[in-house]
């Protein structure tokens, strides 16, 4: 049977800005080039999630304008479940402005617009979904009252769920922590949360000791181009290299690694290890192509790589 992954999170539309590199104060550059693609970190990872080859169920919302139509529509064309995307008037739909620098690095503008008006009770109206899912993912790009109300949801039925603290906030509630099966920052979002700067073997096991401490129960740091580190919660850890690819683009590099996760890894956390390698082989398969969305490969495409 196909699993099923209900996604709680964004839909942004993406203004991509070709730069060389970043401008300083008050300076006025040239670009190389523009161009848009849907994006949003929670339609990304149901996109990854649902072009690797599950049944993706999305709850978000969207304004009643153009990008909100062109945003349902991807998900859509992709096979993904929009029967919990809220279409809210009076307000714009969520949008990104991605700085892409000539050496493949970018920095990320946000307008939360319509993603930050998704409410307890547009989750609510998604029990069932919720509840009958394998897995639930969410990030932080929408409201956490939202996100807390679906984890309890999923974990009073037995879901397992995946927090993805990106961007990172300094203060997670207690409750959210201990209703995580899964969570996973990158470095940045591991350093905000811990307050502990990942730079090396010793402080990634600290920063994940200290959000286990605060209650999750797994964790994996995606650190780039360097990989993933996990540490369970019956003490297996290990570091999985990134693969050595010409980088791109890596906008969604992180999407499509939960996408992927989400995908295969089992509540026991016994195929962590291939679950790992799956999302690695994934995502390096993103930063190869340009834009969020358009870059996150089919289970097809990662078949051909492989052969
Ligand atoms: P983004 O916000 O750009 O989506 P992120 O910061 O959330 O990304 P990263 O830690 O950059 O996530 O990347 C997630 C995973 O993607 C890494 O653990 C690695 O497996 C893979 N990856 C990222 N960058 C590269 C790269 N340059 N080459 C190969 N694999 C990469």
């Amino acid at each position: 049977m196909t699993r099923k992954v209900t996604v709680l999170g964004s839909l942004n539309s993406d203004t991509i800005l070709h730069i060389d590199h970043l401008p300083v104060q008050g300076e006025t550059m040239a670009m190389s080039d523009a161009s848009t693609a849907p994006g949003g970190k929670g339609a990304n990872q149901a996109v990854a999630a649902q072009r690797l080859g599950t049944q993706v169920h999305f709850i978000g919302a969207v304004g009643q304008d153009q990008n909100g139509e062109l945003l349902l529509n991807a998900l859509k064309e992709d096979g993904v479940d929009t029967t919990h995307v809220a279409q809210l008037a009076n307000v714009g739909t969520g949008a990104a402005y991605i700085l892409l620098e000539s050496d493949s690095h970018n920095t990320i503008l946000i307008l939360g617009g319509a993603n930050q008006c998704i409410s307890e009770t547009n989750v609510d109206e998604a029990k069932e979904t919720i509840q009958s899912s394998d897995v639930l993912v969410a990030q932080f790009e929408t409201p956490v009252v939202a996100t807390l109300q679906a984890f309890k949801l999923a974990k009073s039925a037995g879901v397992m769920t995946i927090l993805n603290p990106a961007p990172g906030r300094k203060t997670i509630p207690k409750e959210l922590m201990e209703l995580t099966d899964l969570i996973t920052p990158n470095e940045t979002e591991a350093e905000i949360i811990t307050g502990i700067p990942v730079n090396d073997d010793l402080s990634m096991i600290n920063a994940s000791n200290k959000m286990q401490e605060m209650g999750a129960k797994n964790v994996i740091i995606t650190l780039g181009e360097r990989g993933a580190y996990y540490q369970l919660a019956n003490g297996q850890r290990d570091f999985e290299p990134a693969l050595k690819v010409k980088a791109v683009d890596t906008t969604a590099a992180g999407d499509t690694f939960i996408g992927a996760l989400a995908t295969k890894l089992t509540p026991d956390m016994k195929n962590i290890v291939e679950s790992v390698r799956f999302a690695s082989a994934a995502s390096a398969l993103t930063v190869q192509g340009a834009g969020a969305q358009p870059s996150i490969p089919t289970l097809e495409k990662m078949k051909e790589v492989r052969h």
